[in-house]
């Protein structure tokens, strides 16, 4: 691409969306660090649910990347049911995780963006949120909701914070992505209701999340900063 590639870290790159991401922003001849639980297959090992692993990970990818990172992509997430009649102490584990993981480790790894930023010059940070940010989600995913929701709050306060001096942040929303074997993936979103209620007739490929998201972490006009995309077939249009 250029004489002076971007210099990426992105989050939950070990598969599906994340691992999209990292393809394509190499294919457009970004230096990218990759991100997974464990270290191993060239990606740095980082158990976001622990605190404190969000802000060693940045140290390590800062190191990595030759002490610059230009754009941090928030990948990493998870989806885990937790039923309303759990156990209260197990209510409040299953909330905590997710919150840990999908909230505070991308607001552990904003912040050293921000402050990194600050003495670079300008940067990017692309969140990868849900459309359950916007319309909710099911009985068994309040707290995901809630994360995704919580994510774009946090986008729009660092868009609004930091623009003037160069420090950009984006949000996207996927609606369903087909990102694990196509009959696990529909049943454990509902089943045969899933496509009923996509007026794009499928379900996103994770290249075009990624294709977003590029978009966003290379080429997106700073006025854009502060937006949130939808990638959803159009099920649900705000
Ligand atoms: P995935 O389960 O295929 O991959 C998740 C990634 O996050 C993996 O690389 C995993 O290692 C990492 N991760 C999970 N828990 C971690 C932890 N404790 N520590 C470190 N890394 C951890 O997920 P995906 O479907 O590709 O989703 C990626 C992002 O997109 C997530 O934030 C997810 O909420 C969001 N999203 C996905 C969909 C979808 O339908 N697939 C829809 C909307 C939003």
């Amino acid at each position: 691409m250029t004489s002076d590639p971007r210099h990426i870290l992105v989050t939950g790159s070990t598969r599906g969306i994340g691992a999209a991401i990292v393809a394509t922003l190499a294919e457009r001849g970004a230096r990218v660090i990759g991100h997974g639980r464990t270290d191993g297959g060239g990606v740095l090992g980082a158990d976001l649910s622990r605190p404190g692993e969000a802000d060693r990970l940045w140290d390590r990818a800062l190191a990595r990347l030759g002490g610059r990172i230009d754009v941090l992509v928030n990948n990493a997430g998870v989806f885990e049911a937790l039923p309303v009649d759990a156990e209260p102490e197990a209510w409040r584990a299953g909330w905590a995780n997710t919150l840990q993981i999908n909230l505070q480790a991308a607001a552990d790894l904003s912040r050293r963006a921000v402050l990194h930023f600050q003495d670079t010059g300008g940067g990017r940070i692309v969140n990868i949120a849900s459309r359950a940010a916007y319309r909710g989600d099911s009985p068994q995913h309040w707290h995901y909701a809630a994360s995704k929701a919580g994510l774009i709050g946090m986008s729009k306060s660092i868009a609004r914070g930091y623009a003037g001096q160069g420090i950009l942040c984006f949000a996207i929303c996927p609606g369903f992505v087909m990102t694990g074997m196509a009959d696990d993936y529909v049943a454990s979103r509902g089943g045969d209701k899933l496509l009923a209620d996509i007026p794009l007739g499928r379900v996103a490929d994770p290249a075009e999340v990624a294709s977003a998201a590029a978009y966003l972490a290379l080429e997106a006009p700073a006025s854009m900063t502060g937006a949130v995309l939808d990638i959803n077939g159009a099920s649900y249009v705000r």
